[in-house]
């Protein structure tokens, strides 16, 4: 079994000379009473929030709650979708296609009470199953409908608008009836968000001279709603073009991710005299409405008003340059590996 692992603890932008190749000998048969599962992995997620686990003790420490630290040498567990090839555990037999927690590998090995479903495909490509109809989408439905609870009309901001969350953050809020503007790292980028994703408008926030001037140009009426996937001098800008009432949704901070000092702030002002409510929330809350954005998204999806946005790489020794990637804005949509053929 070849599986990616951290050399040591990564405390800035992650490099192609953190991660390491290495092989584990796997055993492809289980004793009966066992109780675990060995799942050959399809397609492996690649997921900006990795970055938080792998640094060293003292900053990662603050995340601890939420995602357990990353040990160098070991494998990193991922969601992903893979195929089981032996099973002790009754309720998954060889053959099952499963979606769960497994690592950055060619196989994992599912202890018993690990996180493990049997997926039914719906008639789509596995891959959606990592991307849209995972965790990216739910976290873009909830973080959207629940968060920012959206009135038909309202003007709405999302940034990294062009990555795996923020481009169906931009598709939920249109077919929603909202005015939606999103920023991207590339001209490509902001010509796609409003050429084929139906953005109303798009710019390129790494030309933008002037954060909060530029927010103003594509709102002069003011934002009711920002969907924050960047954290730092962006939420700071968005917070000052806001209007009475209007919420943020503190999806992710990646611009902060890999750069602990806080450069940037939204004003606090400007929150209570605006009643601005920004809530920071995390996409594993809302799994009582996994079943309802399935389904609402699996219709979309039939129907063509939502599109698919993947960034596939293949082979488990391109890990480290796919998760790599995210931090460098080279990805356009759900970032994630094919591992094997099913
Ligand atoms: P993306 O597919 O959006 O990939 C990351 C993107 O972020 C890049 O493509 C890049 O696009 C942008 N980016 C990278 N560095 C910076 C920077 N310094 N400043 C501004 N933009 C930057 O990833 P995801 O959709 O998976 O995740 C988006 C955000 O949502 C992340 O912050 C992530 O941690 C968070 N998240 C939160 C969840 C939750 O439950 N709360 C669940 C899933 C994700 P660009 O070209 O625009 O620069």
């Amino acid at each position: 079994n070849r599986y990616i692992a951290i050399k040591t603890h990564v405390d800035g932008a992650p490099e192609e000379s953190d991660f390491e190749l290495k092989t584990s000998p796997i055993a492809l048969s289980l004793a009966p009473a066992s109780n675990e599962v060995i799942v050959k992995n399809l397609y492996v997620s690649i997921d900006p929030y990795q970055i938080n686990r792998m640094k060293s003790y003292s900053s990662s420490q603050k995340n601890s709650e939420f995602a357990v630290g990353i040990v160098p040498g070991e494998a990193i567990d991922t969601y992903g979708v893979g195929k089981v090839v032996a099973s002790g555990n009754p309720e998954f037999e060889k053959g099952d296609i499963v979606g769960g927690l497994v690592s950055w590998g060619e196989y994992s090995v599912i202890k018993p009470g690990g996180m493990l479903n049997k997926l039914n495909p719906m008639g789509f490509p596995l891959s959606y199953h990592v991307g849209v109809l995972a965790f990216s989408g739910l976290t873009a439905y909830a973080g959207f409908f629940e968060i920012c609870k959206p009135k038909k009309g309202e003007k709405v901001f999302v940034s990294a608008a062009s990555g795996s969350v923020g481009n169906l953050v931009g598709q939920y809020a249109k077919l929603f009836g909202c005015y939606v503007v999103g920023c991207a790292g590339s001209q490509d980028k902001v010509a796609f968000l409003k050429e084929k994703l139906g953005f109303d408008d798009a710019f390129n926030y790494k030309e933008a001279k002037d954060l909060k001037s530029t927010l103003k140009r594509y709102f002069p009426d003011g934002i009711d709603i920002y969907f924050d996937n960047v954290g730092g001098e962006m939420q700071e800008a968005a917070v000052d073009n806001m209007n009475i009432n209007g919420r943020v949704a503190v999806c992710g901070v990646i611009s902060e991710y890999t750069d602990d000092e806080k450069r940037a702030a939204p004003s606090m002002m400007d929150v209570i005299y605006k009643r601005i409510k920004i809530q920071g929330f995390l996409a594993g809350d809302y799994l009582n409405k996994f079943a309802d954005f399935f389904t609402t998204t699996c219709d979309h999806l039939r129907t063509g008003d939502i599109k698919p946005l993947e960034d596939i790489s293949e082979g488990v020794e391109s890990i480290p340059s796919a998760f790599i990637s995210l931090f460098r804005g080279q990805n356009v949509g759900k970032k994630m590996v094919k591992i094997a053929e099913e």
